[in-house]
């Protein structure tokens, strides 16, 4: 008997990092905490769906007035049977009349896996295509600018913290670099991410994977991205992600320095791609310029990703979702995404404290996420942590 979303929610859920991090090349210092907006759908079969509204709310217009308004227009009534097409018992689409809502909230559609999953006994692995792997790669992502957090360490309190993350179990990490973008001189900033990148390898020896990423900060200094590829070459850098804004003349002089400095590397951008697949993107990909595409997994939701992974068959181009600011909720997701995709690298872990949920057959194990089984997303919620913390702040909206 098919059922209907009679309530939905929105609270607010802080999330706290392992430890403090530190500024990328455009923004200044993280912190401790980051924010999980977390929207529940509640259907009249007692299941539910969980999403995060963290795009919508980070919109310069976002609040959670306009949030509830959306849930209560759009949401609210939907038939569960409503919300994905199914075929073969895959999600193959958007539901009747879902379409735009998708369109206008891709990350409502993280919801519809779970409540469906949940409805019909399955995960959400089983409806993205079915499971390719149950171990799922993921680098720790909180290598920031931890230097400028302690000047007289430098490089060394980076690499000191890569020998953590190693001994917590960690087998990748993402190194930010661009520092001379903006909080260093340029050459002074080069030579800092190149040390960075060194020290680290050195700390952390050969059997691991070091990301860079730059979040443009070599825009308009090719010459100086060319000294740092150089000074980098002996790193076997496993990827270099958004060294400069996507451009095709740049990213051909960025194959060149791959070509010559480390021909082992990935090229990889995409995530502020909002609405991907854009024509600079395409362009990039259509010319094989990049190895890897990132829009964000949460954002652009699980139904996106399986659309955007249809139109990248053909191409060499590789799914690397960007998860950051996603919280606990985005390792999850992020998992069950590695879990289900032929073309999945790896993905970011905020590495965050676990907090008021319940994971159902999810371990960290050999630096990979684990998947077990479990209906929907596998995130449920602590009913006990839910009453304590969290109810009194639930905006919420019912038919
Ligand atoms: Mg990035």
């Amino acid at each position: 008997m098919s059922s209907t979303i009679t309530s939905a929610s929105v609270t607010h859920i802080p999330v706290w990092y392992r430890k403090e991090v530190g500024k990328n090349a455009y923004r200044d210092n993280i912190g401790l905490c980051t924010s999980e907006w977390l929207v529940r759908l509640k259907a009249d079969s007692g299941h539910e769906g969980l999403t995060l509204g963290n795009r919508f709310m980070r919109a310069d217009d976002g609040t959670v007035g306009g949030l509830l308004e959306v849930l209560r227009e759009r949401v609210v009534g939907l038939n569960v049977d409503d919300l994905l097409s199914i075929e073969g018992g895959v999600a193959s689409g958007p539901g009747n009349g879902t379409a735009s809502l998708y369109r206008d909230h891709p990350w409502l559609s993280n919801a519809a896996f779970d409540l469906v999953g949940r409805e019909s006994g399955v995960s959400a692995i089983d409806l993205l295509g079915g499971r390719v792997r149950n171990e799922v790669p993921a680098y720790d992502t909180t290598m920031y600018f931890q230097d400028f957090l302690d000047p007289q360490k430098g490089a060394a309190k980076c690499a000191e913290e890569a020998a953590e993350a190693k001994a917590d179990g960690y087998r990748q990490m993402k190194i930010k670099t661009g520092r001379g973008g903006r909080w260093m001189l340029p050459e002074v900033g080069m030579q800092r991410d190149a040390d960075v990148v060194n020290a680290i390898r050195e700390a952390v020896g050969p059997d691991f994977a070091l990301m860079v990423d730059a979040n443009f900060g070599y825009d308009g200094r090719l010459d100086l991205l060319e000294d740092f590829f150089r000074l980098t070459a002996d790193a076997n850098v496993f990827w270099f992600e958004e060294m400069v804004n996507a451009d095709v003349e740049d990213y051909k002089r960025i194959r060149e320095f791959q070509a010559k400095y480390a021909p082992q590397a990935l090229i990889v951008c995409g995530e502020v791609d909002r609405n991907p697949i854009s024509p600079v993107f395409q362009d990039l990909i259509d010319q094989g310029l990049i190895d890897g595409y990132q829009p964000d997994i949460v954002s652009h939701g699980l139904l996106g990703w399986m659309d955007l992974e249809r139109q990248l068959a053909g191409t060499k181009v590789l799914s690397v979702p960007h998860n950051f600011g996603n919280g606990r909720y985005g390792t999850v997701l992020g998992t069950l995404f590695g879990a289900a995709s032929e073309t999945f690298i790896s993905f970011e872990d905020e590495r965050q404290h676990d907090h008021t949920y319940v994971t159902d057959g999810l371990t960290f194990e050999r630096g990979n996420h684990v998947v077990g089984n479990f209906a929907g997303i596998g995130l449920g919620i602590n009913e006990e942590i839910w009453t304590r913390d969290h109810a009194k702040h639930e905006a919420v909206v019912s038919a």
